[in-house]
């Protein structure tokens, strides 16, 4: 095999009470990627569609990530990437963790795959230090394992792949606004009083036990976060209203995407996250911002082969 043309999916990363471990993959939004065996030596990007992002592969996370793991085979091969992105920079949906982590699952699948998918996550981990400067796990986990995963720990890497509930469909929003990464760091506090993490912890348990009973009441009445959302939601206008209007509309539960502006609810079944959208989409109307939005199937595979 000289060649692959893959779909990374986007993801949600810091799932309500799962703040900076739980995260899961879209199934109908991600870039596309065409990778190919090259005699030039290491990475080259040939073709940037969609973005306006670096073709220095020193500068985009393709290339962080693509030399994480050349560097750990100590090895001369070279590729050609074109990416075709469709994940804006900066939403909230893991545009940078999509990159990453097509990168590094192509170009092991052209080398015979010599990694396993916790070792690509280490490798992908670069790609994220590069767009944000913490080698954050969650978004490129998901993407590559699919489905809800878990990062129990970083040291060692520690990734439990969570199963998903079959009829369980994300609605996601992105308002046409742009909150800044320290900003979102710089809100929360370094401590989190005893009362919280007790019921934050009380909740991860809930979430996980849900996800795999499939017991959407209970995946509902874990759906809270006390650690992040509470300061950070106030950086996303119109955040409260569409949570409360997302509930009514009959979602399990409304979070923050990442560290945002995307917004994130939870379904059970298509008919209802899409009147989650549409309730979603009446608040940025009314307030008049623009935005995007989502209504995707959970992704339980993963970056897939496209040809
Ligand atoms: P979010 O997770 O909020 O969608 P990202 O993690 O995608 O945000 O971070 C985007 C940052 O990463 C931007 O500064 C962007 O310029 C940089 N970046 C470098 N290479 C890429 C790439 N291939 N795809 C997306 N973003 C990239």
């Amino acid at each position: 095999m000289d060649q692959i043309k893959i779909f990374a999916p986007a993801t949600v990363a810091n799932v309500s009470c799962g703040f900076d471990v739980l995260g899961f993959a879209l199934d109908t939004i991600g870039d596309e990627m065409h990778i190919r065996k090259s005699d030039k030596k290491g990475i080259t990007i040939t073709k940037i569609v969609g973005e306006d992002l670096p073709y220095d592969a020193k500068k985009n996370v393709v290339g962080a990530a693509g030399y994480a793991l050349l560097d750990a085979l100590n090895s001369d091969a070279g590729f050609e990437i074109d990416i075709y992105k469709k994940i804006k920079p900066g939403s909230g949906i893991g545009s940078s963790a999509a990159s990453a982590a097509g990168t590094v699952f192509a170009i092991n699948k052209l080398l015979g795959n010599p990694f396993n998918n916790t070792e690509l996550v280490r490798f992908a981990m670069e790609g994220e230090r590069l767009a944000c400067g913490s080698a954050i796990a969650d978004n490129v986990s998901a993407a590559l394992f699919g489905g809800f995963t878990l990062v129990r720990s970083y040291a060692p890497l520690d990734i439990i792949k969570i199963n998903t509930p079959n009829q369980l469909y994300a609605t996601v929003i992105h308002p046409q606004i742009e909150i800044k990464t320290a900003d979102a760091r710089r809100v929360l506090k370094d401590t989190v009083p005893l009362k919280d993490a007790i019921k934050q912890w009380g909740n991860v348990g809930g979430l996980i036990s849900g996800l795999y009973t499939e017991d959407y009441g209970l995946i509902s009445r874990s759906l809270h976060d006390y650690v992040a959302e509470p300061f950070r939601s106030v950086l996303i206008p119109g955040f409260d209203l569409v949570k409360q209007k997302s509930i009514e509309a009959g979602a399990l539960g409304c979070g923050i995407s990442g560290s945002g502006p995307s917004i994130f609810a939870l379904s059970k079944g298509l008919e209802n996250a899409q009147k989650v959208a549409d309730a979603m989409k009446e608040v940025y109307k009314n307030i008049g911002i623009d935005f995007y939005v989502y209504v995707s199937k959970i992704n339980t595979e993963g970056v897939k082969i496209i040809s």
